[in-house]
């Protein structure tokens, strides 16, 4: 399942959405030196401007005060010109990320990690859905994977990818399992998933004979190792999968044009706020 490509195409529209509202900001709020994490942000960035988007990048150092932390937030909620906002995680340890994330206006809350946002979730009728589970569904859907009545296990459950992937599978009529670290005889579970989503962060966990022949299996894992980028799956899975997605180039590139996708609903929303929020 190549995400890269479709990634594009999103990204395209995209830009034809943007050209129409006019003017669309996004700001990013990033606290320390977390190397992967200003990568992740200039790539955004890059992005945002390429699809027109205006972009406000606030980086912070590593001991920021958490009460200016809160206060540019308050700033950003307040300034008409940005439409979205996004709090790049793992914040410092002495912050507080449940406070801080909040502590965004939910209308501009693109990442979908305020409260109300994973609530609405929770309830179906999310207006911000997290990126990389959004652009894991959009995949799906492209390649009209079936998930009505489907076994779809999901390792990992973070909140933001393992749990609302699973939410959003179980809103398709997915019969959902959900693994994590202590679930015992994990190769059980997953032999028997005819979707398998795997977001756990360790290079090659999930290996040819923990997958059912014929099996779509996601690959949300991103580790660096010596050999370059590698996803959570082995790449020998591709044999014994119907679908696989590669690392990079399958959920990656979909978060972020997910994130421009959610950017541009959060532009829509507020210069209609009476429209559907998901139209
Ligand atoms: P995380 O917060 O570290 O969560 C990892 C999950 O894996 C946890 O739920 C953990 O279980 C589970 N786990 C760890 N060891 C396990 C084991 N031996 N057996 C079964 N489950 C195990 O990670 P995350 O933020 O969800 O990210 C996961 C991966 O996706 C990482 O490689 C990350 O870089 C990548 N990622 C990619 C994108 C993208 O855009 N493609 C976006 C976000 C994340 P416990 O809960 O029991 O600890």
């Amino acid at each position: 399942m190549q995400g890269a490509a479709l990634a594009v195409r999103i990204r395209e529209q995209v830009a034809a959405d943007v050209a129409a509202l006019g003017q669309v900001g996004l700001a990013t709020v990033l606290a320390g030196d977390d190397p992967a994490s200003h990568i992740y942000v200039t790539r955004k960035h890059d992005a945002a401007r390429e699809a027109g988007i205006t972009g406000v990048d606030h980086r912070l150092p590593a001991d920021v005060d958490q009460d200016e932390l809160l206060a540019q937030l308050v700033e950003l909620n307040l300034d008409e010109g940005v439409d979205g906002i996004l709090v790049q995680l793992p914040l410092p340890d002495h912050i507080d990320a449940g406070l801080v994330l909040g502590a965004v206006d939910p209308a501009k809350d693109v990442d979908g990690f305020h409260p109300l946002n994973r609530g609405q979730l929770s309830l179906g009728r999310a207006t911000f859905v997290p990126a990389t589970p959004l652009g894991i569904m959009t995949l799906l859907a492209e390649y009209g994977v079936p998930l009505e009545g489907a076994h779809a296990v999901v390792v990992g459950r973070s909140e933001i990818v393992g749990k609302p992937t699973a939410l959003l599978l179980l809103a398709e009529n997915a019969t959902v399992t959900i693994c994590h670290s202590r679930t015992s005889d994990l190769g059980r579970m997953t032999r028997d998933a005819d979707v398998l989503v795997v977001a756990v962060g360790r290079p090659g966990f999930v290996t040819a004979d923990m997958v059912k022949e014929g099996a779509v299996v996601v690959d949300v894992g991103i580790n660096r190792t010596e050999a370059g980028l590698v996803g959570d799956v082995d790449p020998g899975v591709a044999e014994r999968a119907a679908y696989l997605s590669p690392v990079p180039g399958g959920v990656g590139p979909m978060t972020i044009a997910m994130l421009l996708r959610n950017t541009v609903q959060a532009a829509r929303n507020r210069r209609s706020p009476l429209a559907s929020p998901r139209s």
